[in-house]
């Protein structure tokens, strides 16, 4: 009988068996790629319990998945997921840590609706959201993309889920 040590756990049974799927791109710790990630990683959990805004989670497969509607729903980019990792997940010389596209969606966007909102412009430390004043009804926003940093702030703090946030192979998947 082989000792528990041997036994192989259950991810890597799932592959030994073939019925282990690739996880799709998702929006990823920064500093990582999917495909690092996926390669690399052991999902021991560590980033997620490192996380002080506590937007981590377990995603697909069990690879760790940002979710900006959670916790502080913010990444302040303070490193500790990166610091933690027992893996070579993390590149801590990628600038900008990543590239995450954030954009309005017009249809649940409130001022698109003709009612005054501003919250996104007010969360938004990097000034990276314009509104364009029209006539007849509140300004819109639009996000820079040169200036936006991707840190969720808006989307979480959006008062209508008007905000998605698209990290760069999710537009090829
Ligand atoms: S950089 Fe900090 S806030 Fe951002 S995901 Fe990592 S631990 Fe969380
Ligand atoms: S700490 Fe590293 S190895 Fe562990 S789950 Fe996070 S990315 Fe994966
Ligand atoms: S994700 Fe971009 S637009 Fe939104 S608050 Fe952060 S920097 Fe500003």
């Amino acid at each position: 009988m082989p000792a528990a040590a041997d036994k192989p756990d259950p991810g890597r049974r799932a592959l030994l068996r073939g019925s282990w799927h690739r996880p799709a791109p998702a929006l990823r710790p920064p500093w990582t790629d999917n495909e690092t990630l996926i390669d690399r990683c052991s999902r021991c959990d560590a980033c997620l319990d490192a996380c002080p805004q506590d937007i981590l989670v377990r995603g697909d497969g069990g690879f760790p998945t940002i979710d900006f509607m959670r916790g502080q729903g913010e990444c302040t980019f303070c490193g500790a997921c990166a610091d933690v990792c027992p893996e070579p997940v993390f590149n801590r010389r990628q600038e900008p840590p990543w590239n995450l596209t954030l954009t309005v969606n017009k249809d649940n966007c409130l001022p698109h609706a003709g009612i005054h909102c501003e919250a996104c412009r007010d969360a938004c430390e990097q000034s990276a959201i314009a509104f364009r004043p029209r006539l007849g009804g509140p300004a819109q926003p639009d996000i820079d993309q040169e200036k936006c940093n991707g840190c969720g702030a808006c989307l979480s703090l959006c008062p209508a889920n008007a905000i998605s946030a698209r990290a760069p192979m999710e537009e090829t998947a």
